[in-house]
């Protein structure tokens, strides 16, 4: 076979289709987020506001996190030397797991090299090893999420996104002697919308359900201490499994599951990608730790970051800026073509200084093409005006039609 030819085609075709994938090459700047200088392919270097990032709060340039980290690293160098096993628990990760475990009111917490290695092990183990499991995955779930499922060969019912009707109807239809488990997310990572928790928690009690919710894009941002959505509506206690991720709002690397203590031994004990794989570095583990002691205090950066959503999309609208309406702080431009989406980004970035990466097939449905633009607290007036003029101009240049207010 022509392997070099193989995949050459297969990247002809996602060029075709305007979905071929290209990284911007950026340097953050300590303290200066969301500046950042961006590395030109003809080698010039500009500077450019980032407006796609998942360090929602700015915690990873927090001087608090920036120093425990550096502390950790004097104090136990680099990385963890090993698995979590042999010899690669450091007492940082401890320190954590009991951090995590009071963040989301849970008896133990468990870490993992990221959120979707904690999705895909967690989901994966749970799934393989309890007999004749049979998991409602709601259809937003995210690709850790379903490859953790489809991993385990389990049974598995796919429910309408956020639907408590059809999620009940399958439940009911379902064998009532089979252990079942509800898998969903708090707050949709591409659309912003958030999940009828509650109502799901009701119903997985009715058909005696676990329930699984990944709160990655939550942690850190919703309720009084961080604990995300389910921590916001007084829920956390009613859910079998929280996931979450340190690398997103709380600005580092890792991801979790927080359960009962036989519930993540038994995780420790039979996940492979638990297992198998090196710890993180120590100093990761500080940093998180600072990371999410800093925000159970701190309302300050919640507070700041829901004002600034709530300012860009009042702006968006006076501009007629399509954007998808939800409830949380991901605000999705939406172009509704691959190629345009692509060339909006490009010229963003090229002409107004702005990052922001479109997002394109299979990530999001075709025709829903889209700028997922997220403020952070430290984005300025004049950074939101001059994003909005930048899209305001671009939205005439490419004829694309307007919100109508
Ligand atoms: N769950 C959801 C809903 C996500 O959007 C993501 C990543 N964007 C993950 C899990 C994986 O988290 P991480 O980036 O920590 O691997």
């Amino acid at each position: 076979m022509d392997f070099e030819g193989f995949f050459q085609s297969a990247l002809d075709g996602l060029h075709q289709e305007g979905r071929y994938r290209v990284f911007a090459d950026i340097e953050r700047q300590r303290g200066n987020f969301p500046k950042a200088t961006r590395n030109a392919a003809d080698g010039s270097r500009q500077d450019v506001t980032v407006w796609c990032s998942n360090d929602y709060l700015g915690m990873g340039q927090h001087p608090k996190v920036i120093e425990a980290m550096k502390d950790a690293i004097d104090q136990c160098g680099a990385g963890a030397g090993g698995t979590r096993n042999i010899s690669g628990t450091n007492h940082h990760h401890v320190l954590l797991e009991r951090e995590l475990a009071d963040l989301h009111g849970k008896e133990a917490a468990l870490l993992f090299t990221s959120g979707y290695v904690s999705n895909w092990a967690a989901l994966g183990t749970l799934c393989s090893k309890i007999p004749g499991i049979i998991v409602f995955s709601d259809a937003g779930n995210h690709a850790s999420m379903i490859e953790g499922i489809r991993y385990s060969k389990c049974e598995r019912v796919i429910f309408k996104h956020n639907s408590v009707a059809d999620l009940e109807a399958k439940l009911a239809a379902a064998d009532p002697r089979a252990p079942k488990l509800v898998a969903f997310e708090s707050v949709y990572s591409m659309d912003g919308d958030i999940a009828p928790i509650k109502e799901i928690c009701d119903l997985a009690e009715k058909y005696g359900a676990m329930t699984y919710l990944d709160e990655v894009h939550a942690v850190g941002m919703y309720g009084p201490r961080g604990g995300g959505i389910a921590e916001r509506e007084g829920l956390m206690h009613r859910l079998t499994v929280i996931e979450g991720t340190l690398g997103k709002a709380f600005g580092v690397m890792g991801g979790y599951i927080a359960a009962s203590t036989a519930l993540c031994d038994f995780i420790r004990s039979f996940a492979s990608g638990f297992i198998f794989t090196t710890a993180l570095p120590p100093a990761l583990a500080a940093g998180a730790v600072a990371s999410i002691r800093h925000l159970k205090e701190s309302q300050i950066e919640r507070f700041a970051h829901q004002e600034r959503v709530r300012r860009l999309r009042n702006l968006l609208d006076k501009n007629g800026i399509p954007h998808m309406d939800n409830k949380s702080h991901i605000v999705p431009v939406l172009v509704g073509d691959a190629s345009k989406c692509k060339w909006i980004s490009d010229l963003l970035l090229d002409n107004c200084g702005v990052y922001v990466q479109p997002i394109n097939y299979p990530t999001v449905p075709k025709k829903t093409e889209r700028l997922r633009i997220t403020p952070t607290p430290m984005h300025s007036n004049a950074d939101i005006d001059h994003l909005v003029g930048a899209l305001h101009q671009l939205w005439s240049r490419c004829a694309l039609a307007r919100a109508v207010a």
